[in-house]
């Protein structure tokens, strides 16, 4: 058994909860030494240019000087990647792709540092297949100063009362039964909420926590915050935290997420596109509309023959990522880019319309193609009594849809939310609504609103709706 796992399930409550504020200010000290404080001036001061021809000057600068670190710091890179003195856009689209498969095949050739003297993340591939990806600690800083500099612009920083949302397991056996679905971190103000335990029977004391607790900030996985507010607004009942900002992290925000928080919360969303791989950031101004910040590396959009087109998946070449490079890594994420020109906000930076997400996140009509997760999500407009839903495909003509709902979801409800479904997935399909006592969550703690099992690989069946034993 490891340490953390000693302390979670043996150590007295308090005492955890002091060792995890401990724990939280030495990951901070250590995020914010080195160069943390440069790279955040420097952030800072890129914000404020205005001149289109200086970014992608220094945009061209730091490809260069991430390329050739590339060409000559990693074994699987120097194959192919020649050091040059000025890389630019052009040169590295002549460059080959890099897959999550090679990534997990080569990731000790593609590594340049070795794993003790770095910061390793981990993150769940479609496949199934955990990905390790290894930060040098000026990796991790330069994140940290993006991330910070983005969040302070809304007031946030370290201290602040903050409700967190991440996929660790947090809580003992001792926890569950007492109904305490959180962990204080009094030292720096946050309260860690599991993501693991939510259902209709915790649901209040989600409710309650998090209410009593009154957060300035949010930060973590927008589902989880909507299934809680999905049921407050069962009941009717509603928190007025207006001056709260909420930073969703690892999932794409939805229009149906936007509109039951806001209604419940009243809280403004802030979005941001990262990657536990380490991709370049696109971030939300305080126009409401994503900048891809084109300083912290670059974004293709391409078709499914790699030609440049304004809406599709995105390949990644990261700079804030020396650790495990990526150089045009296809990470499986989507964009459409903006035609519009300058934001209201008077940033340069490229404006993006929206992020579609994993690129595997779609159920498959014979009839009408592509249903993303958002046009699945509005299925539920006008039908009572719906707290949250998951579409599985199993083949090609057979779509399960897992429900869990409260008493309000009748027949007629039913047969209506049933006529929305086949509006979408087409006439041909067939649609098995299954009533479930709750939806598990996926190992790393995320929800998953699709799983399409004829994507390959993708099938991790504890993700999906479950029934109670009966007795
Ligand atoms: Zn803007």
């Amino acid at each position: 058994m490891n340490i953390q796992k000693f302390v979670r399930d043996y150590c007295p409550d308090r005492l955890h909860e002091y060792l995890i504020g401990v724990y939280n200010s030495k990951q901070y000290a250590k995020r914010h030494s080195g160069q943390y404080e440069s790279k955040r001036r420097y952030f800072e001061k890129w914000d404020r240019v205005r001149d289109v021809n200086l970014i992608q000057a220094e945009q061209q600068r730091r490809l260069t000087e991430f390329m050739n670190y590339v060409a000559t710091h990693s074994e699987f890179y120097s194959r192919y990647v020649e050091f040059k003195t000025n890389w630019d856009v052009a040169s590295l689209r002549a460059l080959p792709i890099v897959t999550k498969n090679d990534l997990v095949t080569s990731a000790d050739q593609i590594a340049t540092v070795p794993p003790e003297e770095a910061i390793a993340s981990y993150t769940g591939g479609t496949t199934g297949a955990s990905l390790k990806v290894l930060y040098t600690v000026a990796d991790s800083q330069e994140r940290f100063a993006v991330l910070d500099n983005f969040r302070s612009q809304y007031g946030y920083c370290l201290g602040k009362r903050t409700a967190w949302f991440s996929g660790k397991e947090l809580l003992s056996r001792r926890d569950v039964r007492r109904k305490k679905f959180y962990k204080d971190d009094r030292a720096n103000g946050i309260r860690f909420f599991s993501t693991f335990h939510f259902n209709q029977e915790t649901a209040a004391a989600y409710w309650e926590a998090l209410t009593r607790f009154k957060p300035e900030f949010f930060v973590g996985f927008p589902f989880s915050v909507y299934e809680i507010c999905r049921f407050a607004e069962s009941k009717g009942w509603s928190e007025n935290l207006a001056d709260t900002v909420f930073f969703p992290t690892a999932e794409t925000v939805t229009q149906e997420h936007r509109r039951c928080i806001g209604k419940v919360l009243g809280c403004r969303i802030v979005d941001q596109y990262a990657s536990s791989e380490g991709a370049p950031f696109i971030l939300q101004c305080e126009s409401g509309r994503l900048h891809i910040h084109p300083l912290t590396g670059i974004f293709e959009v391409v078709d499914a023959d790699l030609n440049p087109v304004q809406s599709g998946q995105i390949l990644v070449t990261a700079f804030a990522t020396k650790g495990t490079p990526l150089v045009r890594y296809k990470i499986g994420d989507a964009i459409a880019l903006s035609q519009d020109g300058q934001c209201e906000c008077g940033s340069v930076f490229p404006l993006v319309d929206h992020i579609e997400g994993r690129v595997g996140d779609y159920l498959l009509s014979k009839e009408n193609g592509r249903i993303s997760g958002a046009n699945l999500g509005n299925s539920t407009k006008s039908v009572n009594g719906i707290l949250c839903f998951q579409g599985v495909q199993e083949t090609a003509d057979r779509v399960k849809i897992n429900v869990v709902a409260d008493h309000s979801f009748t027949e007629p409800h039913k047969q209506r939310f049933e006529a929305a479904l086949r509006e979408r997935l087409g006439k041909s399909m067939e649609i098995e609504i299954r009533v479930v006592d709750q939806i598990a969550k996926g190992k790393s703690g995320k929800f998953k609103f699709i799983i399409n099992h004829l994507i390959s690989g993708q099938s991790p069946s504890s993700a999906e709706g479950v029934r109670k034993e009966a007795g």
